[in-house]
C-alpha cells in the first residue's frame, strides 16, 4: 500500500507556509483506511492496553475503530467546553495557534494504560497535553500512535519517551 497516494497534501493551509497534510483523503479510500486500521491492529494487539484515548477530532476516526475491534474502552479527548461532565484539562500551543483539551476525569482510571492517538503527530504539543492529563490522574501512557509524523519539528522531544509510533513520515513542508 503506497500510503503517501492517499494523503492529499495542501499548501499554504490554514496559514501561508504550512503544508497540510489531509487525511480525510484516506477515509474516503476503503483500501486505505482498512490498511491504517490493520496496521494500527499489528502494532498494539499484543501490548497489554486497557483504552483508547483519541484526540478531537481526526483521532476519534482512527480511535474509535480500533477500540471497537481490541474490544477496549474508548475515551474523547475533546476541545474545551464540550464535555458535560467533572474534567481535567490542559492548555498547549499548537504548530499554528493554542488550543486547550479536556477529558472526563472519571474515565481516567488511575494504574489503567493508555494507547493515545490522533491523525498527525507534528510539534507534539497535542499529545503531551493529552499524556499530562493521563499521568496526572494517576494512569499510564501505554504508547503513542499518529497516521503521519512530521519528525521534523522535532516532536520526540516532547514525547519520544512514550514511544511514538507512525506510518508514515514526511521530512518537510
Ligand atoms: P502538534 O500538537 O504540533 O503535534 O499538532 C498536531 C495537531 O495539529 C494534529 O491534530 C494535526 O491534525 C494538526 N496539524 C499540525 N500540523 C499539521 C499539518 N502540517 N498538516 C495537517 N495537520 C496538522
Amino acid at each position: 500500500m503506497n500510503l503517501d497516494k492517499a494523503i492529499r497534501k495542501v499548501p499554504d493551509f490554514p496559514k501561508p507556509g504550512i503544508l497540510f497534510y489531509d487525511i480525510t483523503s484516506i477515509f474516503t479510500n476503503p483500501k486505505a483506511f482498512k490498511y491504517v486500521l490493520g496496521e494500527m491492529l499489528k502494532l498494539y494487539k499484543d501490548s497489554g492496553l486497557d483504552g483508547i484515548i483519541a484526540i478531537e477530532s481526526r483521532g476519534f476516526v482512527v480511535g474509535a475503530p480500533l477500540a471497537l475491534k481490541m474490544g477496549i474502552p474508548l475515551v474523547m479527548a475533546r476541545k474545551k467546553g464540550k464535555l458535560p461532565g467533572k474534567t481535567v484539562s490542559r492548555s498547549y500551543s499548537l504548530e499554528y495557534g493554542e488550543a486547550t483539551l479536556e477529558i472526563h476525569k472519571e474515565d481516567l482510571i488511575p494504574g489503567k494504560r493508555w494507547l493515545i492517538v490522533d491523525d498527525l503527530i507534528a510539534t507534539g504539543g497535542t499529545i503531551e497535553a493529552t499524556a499530562l492529563m493521563v499521568e496526572s490522574e494517576g494512569a499510564t501512557v501505554a504508547g503513542i500512535f499518529g497516521i503521519i509524523g512530521l519528525p521534523f519539528l522535532n516532536y520526540a522531544a516532547k514525547i519520544g519517551k512514550y514511544g511514538p509510533k507512525t506510518l508514515i513520515d514526511y521530512h518537510g513542508e
